[in-house]
C-alpha cells in the first residue's frame, strides 16, 4: 500500500545527511566534551560546530545559543528563568491563547506561584495583532511570549511588530519557533527577539534535542542545575550526537530556505484548492497566506475528525487532527475554540503537514482518496442532511 506520512507538524523524518554527520559522534568519538583529553576534545570541537550552525541560521552570535533537550526545555527554561530573574521587577506575563502546551502548562505553573498571566485572544485566523501586545503591556509586565508559527494551524504572527513594541517598552519577548525554525526567514537582530526556543525532530533533524538562544546580556538562571556544561546554563553532559544532528539539520534546512518554502507552499496551495474544489462545506483553519509553508487544516462539518483519520490511516496516510499531544483526548482543540469555532466544528479537524519529502504524487494521492472518505462518513452522519 502507498504511505504517505503528513503528520510533519508532529515530528519529521530524520535526513540522511544529518543521520551520516551523526554516527560518528555514536560510534567512535564518544569522549565527554567537558573532558580535556583528545577524545574529549573531539566531542567538544564538533558541540561547538553544531553552535555555530544553529547562530547562523538565526543571525545570533554562538555564545547567544545554549542547547536543551527539547523544544519544550526550551519554552520552560525561558518562561521559568525570566520569572524567577525578574519577579521584583513585576509578575505580569504575556502569551496568547493558541501557543503549544509547552508555553500555556508552563504558563499555568508560573500562576500557581503568584505570577499573573494575560492569555491573549485570536482572531478567526488565529492571529494576533501587535497592537493587542502594546495595548496589554503594564508597569509590572517582565515578559512576552508569542508564538511565531502556530502548530495546528499554521499562523504567522507578525513577530517583528510585536519585537520592536517589546524593545520600546524593555519589556523581554520571547518566541517559541519550533514549528517557524528551518521553514521560514528568521533574524533574531532584526526581528527585536531577545529568546527563542527551536527543536531539531521539527527540521528533519534528530529527536530529543533542542536550543535557547538568549540574547547577549540577558542572564537567564538554569533550570537544571549540576555540572558547568553550557556555560553553566544546563548542566548535564550534552547529547553530542544529537547537538551535531541539530547543527547539520538546520543549516540544511537553511542553505535554500526560500527556495524550499516556496516549493512546499505550493503543495500546500495545490492541496487546500484541491480539497476546496472537491469537497462541499469545509473551511480552511489559520490564515491563508501569512501560514506556515507545509500547513494544511481544514474543518471537515458534519464529521469527526477522529473518523477521518482513521479512515485516511486505513488508505495509508498519516494525519492529524491538531497537535499529537492532545490527540487521544476527546477535547477538541484549544486553538480552534480560541479562534472561535463552535464545539462541534472544532471536532471535525484535519491537519495534514507536508515535510522535506512531500511529493507532488503525495498530493495528488490525497486528494484521490480524501473526498469519498468524506462523502462515506457524511452519508452514515445522522448530522448531515444534504
Ligand atoms: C513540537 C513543539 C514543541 C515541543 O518541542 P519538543 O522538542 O517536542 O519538546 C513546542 N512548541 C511547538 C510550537 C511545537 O510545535
Amino acid at each position: 500500500m502507498r504511505r504517505v506520512y503528513m503528520d510533519n507538524a508532529a515530528t519529521t523524518s530524520l535526513n540522511k545527511e544529518v543521520l551520516n554527520a551523526m554516527i560518528p559522534y555514536l560510534t567512535d568519538i564518544y569522549g565527554n566534551p567537558s573532558s580535556l583529553h583528545y577524545f574529549g576534545q573531539q566531542a567538544h570541537t564538533a558541540v561547538e560546530n553544531a553552535r555555530h550552525q544553529v547562530a547562523s541560521a538565526l543571525g545570533a552570535a554562538d555564545n547567544e545559543i545554549i542547547f536543551t533537550g527539547c523544544g519544550t526545555e526550551s519554552d520552560n527554561m525561558a518562561l521559568k528563568g525570566v520569572a524567577e530573574k525578574y519577579q521584583n521587577k513585576g509578575k505580569h506575563i504575556i502569551t496568547s491563547s493558541v501557543e503549544h502546551h509547552a508555553i500555556l502548562h508552563t504558563c499555568q505553573y508560573l500562576e500557581k506561584h503568584g505570577f499573573e498571566i494575560t492569555y491573549l485572544p485570536v482572531d478567526e485566523y488565529g492571529m494576533i495583532k501587535a497592537e493587542q501586545v502594546r495595548n496589554a503591556i503594564r508597569e509590572d509586565t517582565i515578559l512576552v511570549s508569542i508564538m511565531f508559527g502556530n502548530n495546528e494551524v499554521g499562523t504567522i504572527m507578525p513577530i517583528k511588530e510585536i519585537g520592536e513594541i517589546c524593545h520600546e517598552r524593555s519589556v523581554i519577548f520571547h518566541t517559541d519557533a519550533v514549528q517557524a525554525v528551518g521553514h521560514v526567514e528568521i533574524d533574531v537582530k532584526k526581528m527585536n527577539i531577545d529568546m527563542l526556543s527551536l527543536s531539531a525532530h521539527k527540521l528533519h533533524g534528530p529527536k530529543g534535542v533542542g536550543a535557547l538562544y538568549i540574547r547577549k546580556g540577558l542572564i537567564i538562571p538554569p533550570l537544571l542545575h549540576g555540572g558547568a556544561q553550557e556555560r553553566k546554563r544546563r548542566a548535564g553532559t550534552e547529547n553530542v550526537a544529537g547537538i551535531v544532528g541539530l547543527g547539520k539539520a538546520i543549516e540544511l534546512a537553511c542553505t535554500d530556505i526560500t527556495g524550499n518554502a516556496q516549493r512546499m507552499s505550493s503543495l500546500r496551495d495545490k492541496l487546500i484548492a484541491g480539497i476546496e474544489s472537491s469537497i462541499p462545506e469545509v473551511k480552511l483553519n489559520g490564515h491563508r497566506t501569512e501560514r506556515l509553508p507545509g500547513n494544511v487544516n481544514f474543518s471537515i462539518k458534519y464529521i469527526e475528525g477522529e473518523s477521518i483519520l482513521l479512515m485516511l490511516d486505513i488508505n495509508g496516510i498519516a494525519a492529524s487532527s491538531g497537535s499529537a499531544c492532545t490527540s487521544g483526548s476527546l477535547d477538541p482543540s484549544h486553538v480552534l475554540l480560541a479562534m472561535g469555532m463552535p464545539h462541534e466544528t472544532a471536532h471535525g479537524s484535519v491537519r495534514l503537514t507536508l515535510g522535506d519529502e512531500t511529493t507532488e504524487e503525495d498530493i495528488d494521492y490525497v486528494l484521490s482518496v480524501l473526498p469519498e472518505i468524506v462523502m462515506k462518513l457524511r452519508k452514515m452522519s445522522p448530522l448531515y442532511h444534504g
